[in-house]
């Protein structure tokens, strides 16, 4: 038999920056036989096709927590992960939505900075004035104030996820592509192993990373997750002369994220829009709608009125995993032995490494939160009633540019 038909400790299906990040935790915290397993290449999901804002401006504190320890991280790459340096800090500014509910939202913008510091992001909020002076080829007429995050930048997905698939492999793991997680095997509530397209791995612990996919998997164990996957699509363009740089923007304003991709070029996300329509994700089109790149880049010339000159390069769509309330689902799930990591919409990149933390943390002593995030509030469990409709926090910002997913 070949070596890797041989039973593991852990199966962890799926290779995006979740399944990857988890295999590296756990493989060099010596967790045992440790086998990753991806039905196509490492990144070939939504972790191959994300924008990678590394933000950690969020409402409510355990996310805050995860962005803020996945961009640790991130940012010191080649003494943790090991390789070179994923994460290009440039700096990050986040408005808030402009109209009738401005005030409120830039209230809540200071209460919401005061929580990243309290939480250990440099953040601070910052007036029209020092807008100018940060970013003086912006228009920053239509709003009174926005969060900077000095330090925040953007990462290369797609380098950073095989970066971490091959430290897990270094660390031990097993790291198998091409090979599709068929069924979750149970035996009175406990898992007994993983049916693959390669054959069946026995093992006690599954963990579905799964992203979009995430429901089909876990219907064999007999869990219902309630995960939808929407299609959004980016565009790249190229700069004019006149934009040399930018910061990245998270700008609920412009109802646009933004950041550069490589030298002269700039990726852009929309908010709002029929891109948010649920998809199957087996079947929806991985390319940029006709059109799409013209809009993209005059949303951006909102702020960056130099931009209406770019020249739109390509595009293409990835599938936001969305919960009935946009926050993700993790911890144990159904039969003993079977947990998630999943539904992280269109913000699961930068707390990929965070989130792995955490689950190797459960796995390790089952049972108990980790001591540094409360992990309570992402069960599965809180979809059986009404708790999940009620909001993670007071300050949630009120937002009609859909994003796919609160701030
Ligand atoms: C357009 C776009 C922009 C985004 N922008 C940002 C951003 O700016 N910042 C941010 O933090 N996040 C962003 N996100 C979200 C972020 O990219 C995702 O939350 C994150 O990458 C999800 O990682 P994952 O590992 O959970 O899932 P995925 O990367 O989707 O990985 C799941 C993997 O599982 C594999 N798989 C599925 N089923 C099986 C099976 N049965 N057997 C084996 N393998 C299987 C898939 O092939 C896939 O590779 C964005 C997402 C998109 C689509």
């Amino acid at each position: 038999m070949a070596a890797h038909h041989q039973s593991a400790d852990i199966v962890i299906v799926g290779g995006g920056i979740m399944g990857a990040s988890l295999a590296w935790q756990l493989a060099r915290r010596g967790a045992g036989r440790v086998t990753l397993l991806e039905r196509s290449v490492v990144a070939a999901g939504g972790s191959g096709k994300t924008g990678a804002l590394l933000r950690r401006h969020y409402s409510n504190r355990p996310e805050a927590i995860l962005a803020h320890r996945g961009w640790q991280t991130f940012a010191a790459w080649p003494e943790l992960v090991g390789g070179g340096p994923v994460h290009t800090p440039l700096g990050l500014i986040v408005t808030v939505e402009t109209g009738s509910g401005y005030e409120d939202n830039v209230e809540r913008l200071h209460r919401n900075v005061a929580l990243q510091n309290a939480v250990g992001v440099p953040s601070r909020v910052v007036d029209r004035a020092e807008l100018h002076e940060l970013q003086p080829q912006a228009d920053w007429s239509d709003v009174t104030h926005a969060a900077f995050e000095p330090d925040s930048g953007y990462v290369d997905a797609i380098a950073a996820t095989h970066g971490m698939a091959r430290a897990a492999q270094d660390a031990g793991a097993v790291v198998r592509e091409g090979t599709l997680a068929l069924g979750i095997e149970t035996a009175g509530d406990r898992v007994q192993g993983v049916r693959t397209s390669d054959g069946l791995i026995p093992t006690g612990t599954v963990v579905v990373a799964a992203g979009p996919w995430t429901p089909q998997i876990m219907r064999t164990a007999g869990v219902a997750v309630p995960i939808a996957a929407l299609r959004v699509q980016v565009a790249i363009a190229q700069r004019p002369l006149d934009i040399e740089s930018h910061m990245i923007y998270l700008d609920t304003a412009a109802g646009i994220f933004a950041r550069p991709w490589g030298p002269g070029r700039t990726l852009i996300g929309l908010g709002g829009g029929d891109q948010h329509d649920p998809v199957d994700p087996d079947r929806h089109d991985p390319g940029a709608d006709p059109g799409y790149g013209d809009l993209a880049i005059a949303a951006l010339a909102r702020r960056l009125p130099a931009m209406r000159g770019a020249a739109y390069l390509h595009g293409h769509a990835g599938l936001y995993d969305m919960t009935p309330d946009a926050h993700p689902i993790i911890g144990p799930a159904g039969p003993e032995g079977l947990y998630l990591m999943a539904g992280f919409s269109g913000a699961g990149f930068k707390k990929g490494p965070a989130v792995a933390e955490a689950m190797a943390d459960v796995l390790f002593h089952p049972g108990h939160s980790p001591d540094w995030v409360d992990l309570r509030p992402f069960t599965l469990q809180r979809f059986a009633g009404d708790a999940w409709r009620t909001p993670w926090s007071p300050d949630e910002y009120a937002f009609s540019s859909d994003f796919g997913h609160g701030l």
